[in-house]
């Protein structure tokens, strides 16, 4: 096969004559040896920054760079090579074919480049790619042989040739390879890693272009003349092409290292900045964490507080007036503890959005934590603090959606004036909170400004707090009285209520109402519960002594008691102390405070029954309960709470009510109690309808220990008094309390009340 003049897989002919006669320059051969490295290294270079580029432009920049040092390299490598080999003939170069060869040692290298850029290369991107390339550096070869122009015809052996295309493409395959691996990483190891590569892309090259040379056979005709090459410019055409290829290659490796210099140094500033602006970020955050309340976006007590001393300052300035309004959610708990945290916090999110909306926008609105928010306001008359607070209030009052059920919720509002009420923020805080505290004392859902009366109430409260204290530690001058509940079947006391009582030397007996709140906010509720817990055990066990046995006590436990884990073990401390059974005691507790840990409640409600204590929910109607809550509750008796009664028999909705309660206590398995039994018409429908105890003045009022035994011995004495009817709940029996005083002054209270 004939190409270019070239004799493809021919065989010799048998005339001419052969010309053994060929060297190669060793130095020439070293030369171009050094230059394919050189130009390898570059390549190598080039395709690590093509990779590393995220701009297009300069990625293309760069593969046209890298193809020029590859096609360069293996082009002045095959250059070379030639002008080191010496052969005795007239040696000269047709440059349309030189200059093609080039061309296609461009396109192959581009080739090469252009394939490296690719994301991903699979096994078989890389076999096809290196065929192209080997091939095209093939190409290269033999038609830059083909521009060699002597009087020899170059004659080829076949399988020589072959092998010279299968080293190219198999030195492409590994180039390819080994730069696909050099596209990441860095430091020294990788340098000299790609050190050694360059040498065996090198060394590949040289290998192909020695084989073509070697599967080449120069025949020139019989009759023509051998010639002694001498005094040719090889060796400075030669080392011209070299120093150019190299100060290309040298070149581009000093361009490669310098913007991988200069694009670690913007990886590191963009690195810098991204840091720079994440610590922006966490500190705008953490200002925003500092000074706003996550849950509705309000401001927090801390950024309240800077707004707050801005504005006085303002105020101060221009003699103007502040209102300071305190808010309180009237009986927020009770949401928390009946519908869990989550629906508390969603009414939360939503009063926020109430407030807001009543408020203007220059008012500063912020939540306190809890339910707890402040407004402060600019204003020219106290009027207008009371329209805003009454707006709000209004506001409050629409319907909100929570859990499935439609709420109404009140608020309760305490305001305080500047300059009035105070200069200081502190003391404006504190004014509007003692009149927020007013507006809870007087039945909520209310409005008050703050008045010097208030603090000397909250003076006398903190007083009564400290004598409190000392009374219960002291075990001075608390008292325990006991309010008997009777049974309606048997006609007999069955239990006394143990209700507590205070002996103040100045403010004389105290009702709980006075101290049971102080107790719950500063916590000396437990230690006060625990104390009548232990009173009334002993009492009862006295009064057992003394031949009034089987009655039973009943305390009030509040939810902090509750709370408690030891709770348990102290029931079963203050029976063991008193020797009482625990079949003799029972333990009220209120429907909010049941609703709290429903776990926890259950669990420890179930230890302190196991002991054989009795339990009861106290004031049934007025909290939160749920009726799958109360199910699972391990509870003996359900106390109708004073409130449904007191109407009856003349409010109907009220007598279904207690009749409807009674039903479902029944039910449930449950004894019911209804307390504030005052009339004998109230006595008379409760036992037509099958309530099964009573508590109320018509029997007797709570009474000190002391008193206890004769009016026991009255109840008693009545009792069998009216025997015959004893056992059957005696509607009709008017003269069973007549001798009783607190029945005749609950009745007159009741006929003052109508
Ligand atoms: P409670 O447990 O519901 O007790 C019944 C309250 O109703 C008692 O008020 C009692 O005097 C009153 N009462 C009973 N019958 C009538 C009646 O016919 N008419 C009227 N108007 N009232 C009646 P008291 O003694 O003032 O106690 C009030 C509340 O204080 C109690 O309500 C209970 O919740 C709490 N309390 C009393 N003692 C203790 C205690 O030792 N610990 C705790 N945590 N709370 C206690
Ligand atoms: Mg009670
Ligand atoms: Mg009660």
């Amino acid at each position: 096969m004939e190409w270019l003049g070239l004799q493809l897989f021919a065989g010799l002919p048998s005339t001419g004559q052969i010309i053994l006669d060929c060297r190669h320059n060793p130095y020439l051969v070293l030369l171009a040896f050094a230059v394919a490295c050189a130009a390898c290294f570059a390549t190598l270079d080039m395709a690590e920054r093509q990779s590393h580029c995220e701009d297009r432009l300069a990625r293309r920049q760069w593969r046209i760079l890298g193809a020029c040092c590859l096609a360069g390299g293996i082009w002045a490598m095959h250059f070379i090579s030639m002008l080191a080999f010496q052969a005795p003939l007239e040696i000269h170069y047709d440059v349309p074919l030189t200059g093609l060869s080039l061309l296609i040692a461009l396109l192959a290298a581009w080739l090469a480049m252009d394939s490296l850029d690719r994301g991903e290369m699979r096994l078989h991107h890389y076999l096809r790619t290196a065929l192209f390339i080997g091939l095209g550096i093939g190409l290269m070869h033999y038609t830059g042989m083909a521009a060699l122009q002597t009087t020899a015809r170059q004659y080829y052996q076949g399988e020589l040739l072959l092998a010279s295309l299968a080293i190219a493409v198999a030195t492409s395959l590994v180039a390819l390879l080994l730069a696909g691996h050099f596209r990441q990483g860095g430091g020294t190891l990788n340098l000299m890693m790609k050190c050694g590569a360059s040498l065996l892309m090198a060394g590949g090259i040289i290998f192909t272009h020695f084989t073509g040379m070697a599967a080449m056979t120069l025949v020139i005709p019989s009759e023509t003349a051998l010639r002694l090459t001498s005094g040719d410019n090889s060796l400075q055409l030669a080392l011209t092409i070299a120093f150019i290829t190299l100060l290309i290659s040298g070149s581009s490796i000093s361009a490669a290292l310098a913007d991988k210099k200069l694009q670690s140094k913007e990886h590191d500033l963009r690195r810098v900045n991204v840091l720079l602006s994440q610590l922006d970020q966490a500190r705008a955050s953490l200002q925003q964490a500092a000074h706003y309340d996550a849950l509705t976006n309000l401001v927090n007590r801390r950024g309240f507080n800077q707004v707050f001393a801005e504005r006085l300052a303002e105020q101060a300035g221009s003699q103007g007036m502040l209102a300071v309004m305190f808010l309180d959610i009237d009986h927020f708990k009770r949401i928390n503890d009946s519908l869990g945290h989550a629906a508390g916090d969603e009414l939360l999110k939503v009063i926020a959005g109430h407030i807001k909306a009543a408020t203007r926008g220059l008012d500063l609105v912020a939540r306190f934590g809890g339910d707890e928010f402040c407004i402060v306001t600019t204003l020219n008359s106290r009027d207008e603090a009371r329209h805003l607070a009454q707006r709000i209030m209004q506001r409050m009052k629409e319907p909100i959606d929570l859990g499935g059920r439609r709420m109404v919720m009140t608020t309760s509002i305490g305001i305080s004036i500047y300059p009035d009420d105070g200069t200081s923020a502190e003391e404006l805080l504190k004014h509007a909170d003692l009149a927020l505290y007013q507006s809870k004392g007087c039945g909520r859902n209310s409005l008050n400004f703050f008045n010097s009366g208030l603090k000397t109430r909250a003076t006398l409260e903190l007083q009564l707090e400290e004598e409190l204290r000392v009374a219960l530690f002291e075990e001075r001058g608390l008292r325990v009285h006991y309010q008997p509940i009777f049974d309606l079947r048997s006609g007999r006391v069955a239990k006394l209520e143990a209700l507590v009582r205070w002996e103040h030397p100045q403010h004389g007996l105290l009702g709980p109402d006075r101290f049971i709140g102080i107790a719950e906010a500063n916590g000396l509720i437990t230690e006060l519960d625990l104390w009548v817990l232990r009173r009334a055990c002993e009492d009862l066990a006295r009064l057992n002594r003394l031949g009034h046995g089987g009655l039973k006590v009943t305390v009030n436990c509040s939810a902090l008691t509750l709370g408690r884990e030891e709770l348990a073990t102290e029931v079963e401390m203050a029976l063991f102390q008193a020797g009482l059974s625990p079949l003799q005691l029972e333990l009220e507790v209120t429907e909010n405070a049941l609703m709290g840990d429903i776990q926890h409640t259950i669990s420890l409600l179930k230890r302190i029954r196991a002991q054989g204590v009795a339990l009861s929910i106290d004031d049934f109607g007025t909290g939160y309960s749920s009726l799958a809550y109360l199910k699972r509750l391990p509870l003996d008796v359900l106390k109708v709470d004073r409130s449904f009664v007191q109407d009856v028999p003349a409010s109907q909705k009220d007598r279904e009510i207690v009749q409807a309660i009674i039903i479902m206590a029944h039910t449930l398995h449950l004894k019911v109690v209804t307390e504030g039994v005052e009339t004998q018409e109230q006595r008379e429908f409760l036992a037509a309808h099958g309530c099964d105890y009573l508590q109320g003045y018509l029997l007797s009022r709570p009474v000190p220990f002391a008193e206890l035994r004769a009016v026991l011995q009255r109840l008693d004495r009545q009792a069998c008094e009216l025997s015959p009817c004893a056992d059957t709940a005696l509607p009709g029996s008017p003269d069973l309390f007549a001798d009783n005083p607190g029945y005749h002054a609950s009745a007159s209270i009741a006929r003052r009340g109508h």
